[in-house]
């Protein structure tokens, strides 16, 4: 077995151990049952004995009913036991996938149909592994181990004949699972494939429908699409091949058998009941070897999809952190932060350099600069989605790498550029970081961003479904929705990315005046695109080719600053 199906067979022993007393009473149980089955055909020659005899008795005969009883119920209840530790298995390796997922690192994330395909697709391949995996082979074993033990005291040479035969199956088996194996991971990246494409067409499905691109799109699925089928063809026709094989082999061996031992018979040389039972044991050796080529066809396909499962522990995810108690004193009552030096890049991709400044407590800062300058990636090294090359950035004077993400950033209230909004009711998406808010505190959130009329005017209000990435709102509905949602987090430091470009004169400056009177509990980073934002700021800070070109109030920048007036005059939009 190579690394791989090692390292999965690993993964299942680890999940199953915490089951070890289902695991033994299935096994214990599938095993009697086996045994019991095992032991019919030296009956059934007893009962055909005492035919030959002519002293037939009702013993053997109720025996051989008890057996069937007990075998089929213990295998019965013994499978049962067994597939429920499968189902835990799967569930624990879902829920491990699902927790790893959602401490990926954001750039992790770029192909998210793939990694829905993973959690879906994937573990329910494992599902039928862990099942073939525990509970076939089991009994499989005992009774290919049995039946062989029981042949060789019955009649050595038949048995000669038989295993012979059987090896040939094994020879064809083992030609084909690797065949197998490789078919069935091009299923799955195909699959994954076809998730991602989806995702990707239903994301922006109003572009896919504004450039008349849905012909393209649904090529590119059908291109997915093929690929699946073709590797599930080449999959499907060597599992036939090894189960035509097997089927095969169990008849010819039982015809072999029959032809040799009824010569052996005829001479005198073999008891009619010792054929009859060697005869029922190869067809109980037939069963066991088919289950067993199934289980490993099976297990084939699990190793894919624990393959597939562990790439996922490859990506990059944020750093571990020990859930402390929640902090009840603010980790930083004055949230001044401060950038010292701080470089960065996105790969070999210079962006930030030794950018400098601070954002004094309960201000408002603001940042300009084109497009493309860094502005948002400064939001996202606060928030530390990512590290600084080099520098340091800072909270009260203390390093923001000294708290566990979750604290730093339960008092952050962040509004992302484009104003992301989820699939699900308005309430939800108000909410969302901020489960226990009291009606009254969020009656009062609404009004100061100007929600109350719109929500008034929604026929569910605030239980009113809002699309898949908010489709059914306007840009500036979506702008305010995630503001009044930062808000509701009562944040210490409020990051504002473009935040108000899409509002209309009223509601902005509504928005001004409840910026005004945050302000002085709250510290306020902007990033302004327009005049009217920056004119209020207490303190500007110019970025320029991810440098710190300048920092000042308006009046003392337009005074000094050529490149502040050019952006004044081109960039920021005068309201
Ligand atoms: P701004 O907000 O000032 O418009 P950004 O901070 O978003 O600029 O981006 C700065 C630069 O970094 C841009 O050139 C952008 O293409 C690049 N960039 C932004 N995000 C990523 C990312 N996740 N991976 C790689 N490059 C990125
Ligand atoms: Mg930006």
């Amino acid at each position: 077995m190579n690394a791989l199906g090692l390292s999965a067979w690993r993964l299942l022993a680890d999940q199953s151990r915490p089951h070890w007393r289902l695991i033994a009473a299935g096994g214990a149980l599938n095993l009697l049952g086996t045994a019991a089955a095992l032991a019919q055909p030296l009956i059934a020659k007893q009962v055909i004995d005492s035919i030959g005899s002519g002293q037939v008795s009702a013993g053997p005969v109720l025996a051989l009913a008890g057996l069937l009883l007990f075998s089929a119920l213990a295998a019965g209840c013994g499978t049962y036991l067994l597939e429920r530790v499968a189902a835990a298995v799967v569930r624990l390796a879902r829920g491990r996938l699902i927790t790893r997922i959602m401490r990926l690192r954001v750039d992790a994330v770029d192909r998210p149909g793939d990694l829905i395909s993973r959690v879906t697709s994937d573990t329910t391949l494992l599902s039928s592994a862990a099942s073939q995996a525990i509970v076939e082979p089991l009994g499989a074993a005992l009774m290919l181990v049995g039946g062989i033990v029981l042949m060789a005291v019955l009649d050595l040479s038949l048995l000669g004949i038989t295993v012979g035969i059987l090896a040939a199956i094994l020879a064809v088996t083992g030609l084909a699972m690797p065949r197998i194996a490789r078919a069935q991971t091009g299923v799955q990246r195909s699959v994954g494939e076809i998730t991602e494409a989806l995702e990707r067409a239903l994301g922006a499905f109003r572009t896919v429908k504004a450039s008349g691109m849905e012909n393209a799109e649904i090529d590119r699925l059908e291109t997915a699409t093929r690929k699946a089928w073709e590797h599930s063809t080449g999959a499907a026709k060597w599992s036939a091949l090894a189960r035509v094989s097997s089927g095969l082999a169990i008849q010819v061996a039982f015809l072999v058998v029959l032809g040799a031992g009824a010569a052996r018979v005829a001479s005198g040389d073999l008891a009619v009941s010792s054929l009859v039972a060697f005869l029922l044991y190869l067809f109980n050796v037939g069963q066991p070897i088919a289950t067993l080529v199934r289980s490993a066809t099976e297990m084939q396909l699990g190793l894919t999809a624990v393959h597939r499962m562990r790439e996922v522990a490859e990506l990059p995810v944020e750093p571990e952190e020990q859930p402390g108690p929640a902090a009840e004193e603010p980790l930083y009552p004055q949230a001044t932060a401060a950038f010292h030096q701080v470089s960065f890049g996105y790969g070999d991709r210079p962006v930030l350099r030794e950018v400098s400044f601070t954002a004094a407590a309960g201000e408002v800062t603001a940042i300009v600069g084109e497009s493309g300058t860094g502005k948002t990636t400064l939001f996202s090294l606060l928030e530390r989605f990512y590290e600084p090359s080099s520098g340091l950035i800072t909270l009260d004077g203390g390093d923001v790498r000294q708290w566990p993400l979750a604290e730093l950033r339960r008092q952050i209230g962040y509004v992302e550029q484009d104003a992301p909004v989820l699939s699900g009711t308005l309430r939800e998406n108000l909410c969302y970081a901020a489960p226990s808010v009291s009606a009254e505190e969020l009656a009062e959130v609404l009004a100061r961003t100007r929600l109350t009329e719109f929500v008034e005017s929604l026929p569910d209000g605030l239980d009113t479904w809002i699309g898949h990435r908010g489709t059914t709102l306007s840009g500036g509905q979506r702008q305010r929705i995630a503001i009044a949602r930062a808000l509701l987090r009562r944040p210490r430091i409020l990051l504002m990315d473009e935040a108000t470009s899409q509002l209309d004169a009223a509601n902005e400056l509504a928005l001004r005046q409840t910026m005004a009177a945050l302000t002085r509990t709250t510290t306020v980073i902007m990033i302004a695109h327009r005049l009217s934002t920056v004119v209020d700021a207490h303190h500007i800070v110019v970025l320029e080719g991810g440098r710190v070109r300048t920092g000042g109030t308006h009046q003392d920048l337009l005074a000094k600053d050529g490149f502040y007036r050019e952006l004044v005059g081109s960039q920021l939009v005068a309201s």
